[in-house]
């Protein structure tokens, strides 16, 4: 069982994390709004398929952080429900390690990889500007919470 303050600790990391993503957020919004600027008056074709890529990265990058924002919001409301460190696949308590490096994650790391390999969820254990989103990854995930 996690004590009052290791739980107290987490949810400031939570909080502190989640602001951090939404600054980060704010940012990329900015740098958006800058590329729209660029495109109005491209120099070349170069300029372009670079903007474009620009983009294609920013979308993919804000679409994985919104994603951890509400993954952030999650474990906030499950440490007001008072379930939070449970492991939703398992059901036992994740060790406090893991909820130290990764604190809104939902599963062991075992327990991630079988939730993957079900289709469950995917989970992003840290930030990579490689890994991109599946389109239809926000769908899957609605349904699982509703659920
Ligand atoms: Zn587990």
């Amino acid at each position: 069982m996690l004590t009052r303050e290791e739980l107290e600790l987490l949810r400031n990391k939570l909080i502190e994390e989640k602001n951090k993503l939404l600054e980060r957020y704010k940012k990329m919004e900015d740098t958006q709004a800058r590329i729209e600027e660029e495109v109005k008056e491209p120099r070349d074709l170069e300029d372009i398929s670079q903007m474009t890529y620009t983009q294609e990265l920013l979308d993919s990058l804000s679409a994985r952080e919104f994603f951890i924002i509400k993954e952030i919001d999650h474990a906030l409301n499950k440490i007001q429900a008072g379930t939070y460190g449970i492991c939703e696949y398992c059901g036992e308590e994740i060790p406090l390690e893991r909820l130290m490096a990764i604190p809104w994650t939902r599963y062991h790391a075992h327990c991630a990889e079988k939730a993957e390999e079900d289709g469950i969820v995917p989970t992003y254990p840290a930030f990579t500007f490689e890994a991109t989103l599946p389109e239809d990854m926000e769908i899957q995930r609605e349904d699982i919470t509703e659920a």
